[in-house]
C-alpha cells in the first residue's frame, strides 16, 4: 500500500516480496490476506510470524542511505523515505499492521496510533488552525467531545454541531452556520453514536460538502467507525476521507491493548504521519505484534459476535423486565434510521442499549447478579460486558444532556463476545429475575 513516487516524505520502507492478493482473477478476500499480507518470512530466517522487532533505531547500509531515507522522511526529496530510520516513526511491525488495515476498506493507506484517542488527537492537530471550525456530528465518544471543545478550544479553534440523524438540510444549515464563523478544516462524524445507536448518513455530509465548498477549501471527512467497522461499515465508500478505529476495541477484539487507526486517502494519511512522527503518537512494535495476531480472527470474531447479539437481543426485547432494546437490527421499518441503515452498514454490531423497566436500582441488581458478563466498560472483546453510562462512562456529563441523549438510569450498555449464546441468554434470563 506504499507509493514509492509519493513525494510527501512517507515511509514505504519494509522490504517485501510482492504479496500475493489475487489467484488468476480472482481477488482475495481480506479474511484470508490478513495471514500473510505484507511479510516476507524468507526475510526473518522463514519465521511463519513476523518478530518483534524491539528496536529504537535502525542501521543504514551507508552515509548516503541515511541521507536518502532523511530526505525523503522530511519531505525534501520526492519519493519517501526508502528505508526503516527510528521506531518514532515507524518499525516494521507496524508497517505490516498499516498494510493490513488499510485492506478492510480498500483505502490507500493507514497509520497505527497508541490508542484510538491518539489517533484522534493527532488527525486535529494535522488539520486544524487557530481560528478555524470544526463541523461534527453529535453526541461523540466522551474524550473526543472534551477534545474539541475544552482543547482545541483553548487553542481558539471553534465547533458546530449537528444530532447523528440529521437529514441533507440540516446538515447544508450546519455548513452554512460553520461557514459564517471562519475556516471549516474537518467535518468529524462517529457512527453509530455512542450510547444512542443513532447512525450517521455519511452520503448527505458529503453531498452537503460537495454544494458547500469548492477547490482548496474542501474539508476532509473522517468518521469514527469503531463500532461498526471495518466489517459492517465502510464509510470510504459513502464518501468519508478517512476512517478511524479505536483498535482496543473489536480490532484488538481480546480486551488486553489499547492501540488507534486511521486508514483513507493518502494525501490525507501523509499530512497525518508528518504530525505523528512528530509527535510520536504511533504504536509501539509489541502492541502492532499483537493487533496482527486478532486480525487473523476478526471476522470470525465479529461474525460470531453479532449472530450472539442477534439472538440474546431477540431474547430480550420480549421480556416483561425490559421497556425496549436499542440495537440498530431493530430499526423501525420504513423510518430514516433505517433508510441509512440500509444504505451504510452490512450488519447490526454486537453492542446495544438495553432500558429496563425501572431507574438505578433496576439496572445495579441486574449488573450484580450477571454471573458469564463482566461488570465493565469498553466493548468489542470476546467476553461479554455490561456497564450503566449513567453512573460510569457519562457520569459527568450535564442532566439536560444525559436526557437528550436518552442516558437514564435504567439503561444498561452491552457489548456481546463470542460466547455460546445460549448460555449468554441464560445469564440474562437469570439476572433479570433479580431485577
Ligand atoms: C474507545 C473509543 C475511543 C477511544 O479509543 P481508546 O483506544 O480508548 O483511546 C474513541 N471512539 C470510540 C467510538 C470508542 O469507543
Amino acid at each position: 500500500m506504499t507509493d514509492e513516487n509519493d513525494p510527501s516524505g512517507a515511509t514505504p520502507s519494509r522490504r517485501q516480496k510482492q504479496s500475493v492478493t489475487k489467484i488468476g482473477n480472482h481477488a482475495l478476500n481480506p479474511s484470508t490476506m490478513m495471514m500473510g499480507f505484507g511479510f516476507d518470512p524468507a526475510l526473518s530466517e522463514g519465521s511463519l510470524k513476523p518478530p518483534i522487532f524491539l528496536t529504537s533505531t535502525f542501521v543504514f547500509e551507508t552515509a548516503a542511505a541515511g541521507k536518502r531515507f532523511f530526505e525523503g522522511v522530511t519531505g525534501k526529496r520526492p519519493g519517501g523515505a526508502e528505508g526503516l530510520i527510528y521506531s518514532r516513526f515507524n518499525g516494521p511491525n507496524q508497517e505490516i499492521l498499516e498494510d493490513r488495515l488499510s485492506i478492510w476498506e480498500g483505502a490507500d493507506d493507514a497509520l497505527a496510533f497508541s490508542s484510538g484517542m491518539s489517533a484522534i488527537a493527532t488527525l486535529f492537530l494535522a488539520f486544524v488552525q487557530p481560528g478555524d471550525v470544526i463541523v461534527h456530528s453529535g453526541p461523540l465518544y466522551a474524550a473526543t467531545e472534551g477534545l474539541i471543545s475544552k482543547i482545541l478550544g483553548k487553542f481558539g479553534v471553534s465547533y458546530v454541531d449537528f444530532p447523528a440523524g440529521a437529514t441533507r438540510e440540516e446538515i447544508d444549515a450546519v455548513l452554512a452556520q460553520a461557514k459564517a464563523k471562519g475556516r471549516v478544516s474537518l467535518i468529524y462524524l462517529e457512527s453509530p453514536a455512542n450510547p444512542t445507536n443513532a447512525l450517521v448518513d455519511v452520503e448527505a455530509v458529503a453531498a452537503a460538502r460537495k454544494a458547500a465548498f469548492s477547490g482548496d477549501d474542501v474539508p476532509p471527512i473522517a468518521m469514527d467507525n469503531t463500532f461498526l467497522g471495518p466489517l459492517w461499515a465502510k464509510p470510504l465508500a459513502q464518501g468519508a476521507d478517512l476512517s478511524i478505529y479505536s483498535l482496543t476495541k473489536y480490532a484488538g477484539g481480546h480486551s488486553d491493548l489499547v492501540a488507534g487507526g486511521l486508514v483513507g486517502r493518502k494525501d490525507l494519511i501523509n499530512q497525518v504521519r508528518m504530525m505523528r512522527n512528530t509527535i510520536g503518537t504511533i504504536c509501539d512494535p509489541n502492541t502492532a505484534w499483537m493487533l496482527l495476531r486478532s486480525l487473523e480472527t476478526l471476522e470470525l470474531r465479529m461474525d460470531k459476535a453479532g449472530t450472539n447479539a442477534e439472538k440474546v437481543c431477540a431474547f430480550l426485547r420480549d421480556h416483561p423486565k425490559v421497556e425496549t432494546v436499542g440495537y440498530l437490527g431493530f430499526l423501525e421499518e420504513g423510518s430514516r434510521q433505517a433508510d441509512i441503515y440500509r444504505r451504510h452498514c452490512t450488519g447490526a454490531g454486537s453492542t446495544f442499549s438495553l432500558y429496563l423497566k425501572g431507574g438505578e436500582k433496576e439496572a445495579f441488581a441486574f449488573l450484580d447478579a450477571l454471573q458469564i458478563a463482566h461488570l465493565a466498560v469498553s466493548l468489542g472483546g470476546t467476553e461479554t460486558l455490561a456497564s450503566a453510562p449513567a453512573a460510569m462512562t457519562h457520569l459527568s456529563v450535564p442532566d439536560e444532556r444525559k436526557a437528550a441523549l436518552g442516558i437514564t438510569d435504567n439503561l444498561v450498555r452491552i457489548s456481546i463476545g463470542v460466547e455460546n449464546p445460549d448460555d449468554l441468554i441464560a445469564d440474562f434470563e437469570n439476572a433479570l429475575k433479580a431485577v
